[in-house]
Formats: C-alpha cells, sequence, structure tokens
C-alpha cells in the first residue's frame, strides 16, 4: 500500500498538488493543524473522514473563525450562509469522495458547496484522504461513488433514495437525491493550493 501510495502522490504533485504521507489519523489531524494559522478563517465540507480523526473538534475548540454549518439547532438559513461563507475562508477543510492514479480527485456533491470550494475559492484546500479513496480512474471513482459513498451517506443524513435499499445507484429521481453536482478535478493552476493529506489507514467512506 505504501508504494500504491507514494505512486499516487507523485501523480498528485505533477498536477500541481501538495501531498503529504502519513501513516494514521492522528497524525493527518496534527499536520491538518499545523498548516492553519491560528485567527484563520475556516470552512468546512462534509467529511466522515475529517469528524474520524477528531480534526473538526479540534478544529471548534480551537482558535479559528470557525464557518460551522453542522453546530447542532442551528436554522436553515443559518446554514447556509455558514456553507456561503466557506467559500471565501482562508482555508477549506474536507475530504474527497476518491483519487485516481493519475492523480485526479473525483467528487459529487448534494448542496455543491464542498465542490465549489475544491474549484475555486479558498485560498488554501487542506483534503484528508484515507487509502480506501484510491482508484484506478474516473469511471472506478464514480462507481465508488454511487456503489458506496452515496448510499452510506444517505443512510448517515437520515434520507431514504432508492439506493439505500437497493445497494446499488438507479439514477434516481427521488426528492431526497443526494448526488447533485459532480466534480473532476484533474489539476490545479496555482501549484500548492490545495493540499491533499493520504493516510496510510481506511477512513471515511
Ligand atoms: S442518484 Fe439516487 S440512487 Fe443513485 S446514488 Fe444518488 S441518491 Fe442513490
Amino acid at each position: 500500500m505504501k508504494e500504491k501510495l507514494e505512486k499516487v502522490a507523485e501523480a498528485l504533485r505533477k498536477n500541481n498538488f501538495d501531498v503529504h504521507i502519513v501513516a494514521s489519523g492522528d497524525e493527518a489531524r496534527k499536520l491538518a493543524l499545523s498548516l492553519i494559522p491560528e485567527g484563520a478563517s475556516v470552512g468546512l465540507g462534509g467529511s466522515v473522514t475529517v469528524q474520524q480523526v477528531g480534526l473538526l473538534d479540534a478544529l471548534r475548540n480551537g482558535k479559528y473563525r470557525l464557518f460551522d454549518q453542522y453546530e447542532a439547532g442551528i436554522s436553515r438559513e443559518e446554514n447556509i450562509r455558514r456553507r456561503k461563507q466557506g467559500l471565501t475562508a482562508d482555508f477549506f477543510v474536507t475530504g474527497t469522495n476518491a483519487v485516481t492514479e493519475d492523480g485526479e480527485l473525483v467528487n459529487i456533491d448534494g448542496f455543491g458547496n464542498r465542490v465549489a470550494a475544491l474549484a475555486f475559492g479558498p485560498s488554501k484546500v487542506i483534503l484528508l484522504v484515507g487509502r480506501n479513496k484510491l482508484v484506478k480512474n474516473i469511471e472506478a471513482g464514480f462507481k465508488r461513488i454511487y456503489d458506496v459513498v452515496a448510499p452510506k451517506n444517505a443512510k448517515r443524513f437520515g434520507v431514504n433514495p432508492p439506493c439505500v435499499k437497493d445497494g446499488k445507484c438507479s439514477n434516481c429521481n427521488h426528492p431526497q437525491r443526494i448526488c447533485n453536482i459532480y466534480s473532476v478535478i484533474a489539476r490545479q493552476v496555482e501549484k500548492g493550493r490545495i493540499t491533499v493529506i493520504l493516510i496510510d489507514s481506511d477512513l471515511g467512506f
């Protein structure tokens, strides 16, 4: 796996991403925090990995201006306002749904704020990526999203599109469909704008 991670890291670097490989979620959290200066504004994109490694809690408890749309009890209007604020934050912290062997990032989003922030806006983006997110190519990335990511996320959000029951995508038109915005980031013009922290551990989904 180490060799595979190194190869993907090399491919990502060729596409102008900064890349670090770490052994564990703890290391990933510490590294991410070392990249964000106190006082910085920080936006969030939905990511189980960011929660699992304790980075969300660390950001909540740290000296940052955090735009936290996941805070319990806030109104829908406030939730949307914080998502928008995240698009122009100094930093944006999230995960990605898949990384290809050619160093591309594949994502699907519900609202679109996460893929929008990945594409343009925040000056720096930090992605936490478990080794289970590595895929052969873009097609495999989308297959992973439809077969694995979307049904699990739908369950997590407490919604019930057909893939929750069927375990596969039917390109539904369900009112609670969670796959609405598609994105492939093949390369960055601005070298180092996106930092990818590859973690030699299975995290998120
Ligand atoms: S399009 Fe619908 S069925 Fe397919 S993965 Fe998304 S939510 Fe599930």
